[in-house]
């Protein structure tokens, strides 16, 4: 059902993100249909990526600056690469991609300034905007799932989300079907999903699924096994009686696809204990699944804590699910990971 939002709370700063968050999934799905060819896939060039990464946060941030100016961002970039003899290869592309995007011609300057506005610590007082321009940028060069992932942190707790995912099927059961959805969320408010690229009144809210019995939920994971366990997450399946296999996604859209119910359980198992989630991976998706009415913490069961800079340098590995399995999931991960939470 088509349904027409409310938005009095962060009202322009829900519109300012959502415009942001689309005109940079533009510069990726540009980017991809130019210059992501059969020679880039076999050779495994990741330059692609590259100019796409540079050139979305570029987008974003020359948005957040014209409409917040004082509005610090964590970005996962910075232009060190694009800068002097070295960069000029790369810089000139990210220039003209950049102009083909906004509507006031930015020069080289002004888009290396842009993307380092990304620069800021973070921490626990004051609004500031997290970005990751493309998360999953693996599953970018495969042509499989990516999302631009943009959030509003206020006084160290997420209170608006937009992750876009411009190969997301609008409806999970049509896999083949169109594609691009844009998930958003306000504190408070619910959350909703729309067609990436669509006017804003045809927005339909999301709800996690209604699954009580962990036997019957279907789990998400990271396609890379290097970002989150794979040999954990099947023991923890095994635990729970799940007989479905993962369904392995690369991005952001895994807390989408929880949002909307299409999977009941994310999974993210640390691999490596020193590795410090980074806030910009987790901020917009972590609101997004709260306001869908499902829940997020890491592997004990804490809330992730967004205060601490950076990273989520309190917290180790995520866990989401819908509130009906959250609980007996949480156990089975503590379970599981016995010996390497007392040992980390
Ligand atoms: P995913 O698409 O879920 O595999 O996650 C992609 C994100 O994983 C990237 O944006 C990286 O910031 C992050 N990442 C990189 N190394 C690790 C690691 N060792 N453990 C967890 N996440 C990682
Ligand atoms: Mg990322």
């Amino acid at each position: 059902m088509a349904h027409s939002v409310r938005v009095a709370h962060l009202a322009k700063e829900r519109a300012v993100a959502i415009e942001a968050v689309e005109r940079a999934s533009r510069v990726c799905t540009a980017v991809f249909q130019r210059l992501v060819t059969e020679e880039t896939l076999t050779k495994k060039d990741k330059s692609p990526v590259t100019v796409a990464d540079f050139g979305a946060q570029a987008v974003v941030n020359a948005i957040l600056e014209r409409h917040f100016p004082d509005d610090p961002i964590v970005g996962e970039e910075d232009s060190k690469d694009l800068r002097g003899e070295d960069g000029r290869a790369l810089r000139d592309k990210v220039v003209d991609l950049v102009n083909a995007a906004v509507d006031q011609t930015m020069s080289a300057d002004e888009v290396l300034g842009a993307i380092d506005r990304g620069q800021y610590a973070g921490g626990a007082t004051g609004r500031h905007w997290t970005l990751d321009p493309i998360d999953g940028t693996k599953g970018f060069l495969r042509g499989e799932q990516f999302a631009v992932c943009l959030a509003l942190i206020v006084d160290g707790k997420v209170r608006l989300g937009v992750v876009g995912c411009p190969n997301l099927p609008v409806d999970a059961s049509q896999p083949l079907g169109d594609r691009g959805v844009l998930a958003v969320a306000v504190e408070g408010e619910g959350a909703f999903q729309r067609r990436l690229h669509a006017p804003s009144d045809l927005e339909t809210p999301m709800r996690v699924s209604a699954v009580a019995d962990p036997r019957d939920a279907s789990f998400c994971e990271s396609v890379e096994s290097g970002h989150s366990s794979h040999g954990d997450s099947a023991k923890i399946a095994g635990l729970l009686g799940i007989h479905r296999e993962s369904v392995r996604m690369d991005s952001q859209c895994k807390y989408v696809a929880v949002a909307r119910g299409n999977a009941d359980i994310y999974l993210r198992l640390p691999v490596d204990g020193s590795y410090e989630e980074k806030i910009w991976d987790h901020a917009a998706g972590n609101i997004i699944v709260h306001e869908a009415g499902g829940r997020v913490s890491d592997v004990s069961g804490a809330a992730l804590d967004f205060s601490a800079g950076r990273t989520l340098k309190h917290n180790k590995g995520v866990v989401a699910a819908s509130g009906g399995v959250f609980d007996a999931a949480i156990a089975a991960v503590k379970q599981t990971l016995a010996d390497k939470l007392q040992t980390a």
